[in-house]
């Protein structure tokens, strides 16, 4: 092929540019993080935003914010604030575009009191167990 043709496909082709799967997870604190009695060190949810992903918080969020310095270099997000956990959920998925949303929390049939299990379910969430995460399911 002519080298000119070739300059000019190169020229009009579509730029395409390929990015990684972005997943937002929102967290359940007490009974879910390390700091509150769970299983889930701040580490982890670092590592998250390493790969991309948006963390978040959704519960006893005030916990967090009071013990933990920078906090707002950990999460994104925080709630449920004058909200249920569902309503938090649906309105972050219903805004922000993402290629999965988990909540990862707890299910009181197993462990912990919050029912996040039933919170995901209803606002279209996947839904990780704290312990399910915490050995590394994502
Ligand atoms: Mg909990």
């Amino acid at each position: 092929m002519p080298f000119l043709l070739l300059k000019l496909i190169r020229a009009i082709r579509p730029r395409v540019r390929y990015r990684r799967a972005m997943a937002i997870f929102a967290f359940d604190v007490d009974h879910t993080l390390e700091i509150s009695d769970g299983p889930v060190p701040l580490s982890a949810l670092a590592a998250l935003r390493e790969q991309g992903h948006v963390v978040g918080l959704c519960g006893n969020w005030g916990f967090v914010v009071q013990r933990v310095t920078d906090w707002h270099r950990l999460v994104s997000f925080l709630g449920p604030i004058a909200c249920t956990k569902v309503d938090q959920l649906t309105e972050l998925k219903k805004h922000v575009p993402a290629d999965d949303y988990v909540m990862v929390g707890n299910d009181p049939a197993v462990f912990g009191n919050s029912p996040d299990r039933e919170a995901a379910a209803e606002a279209g969430w996947r839904f990780l167990r704290e312990a399910e995460f915490a050995a590394g399911m994502r």
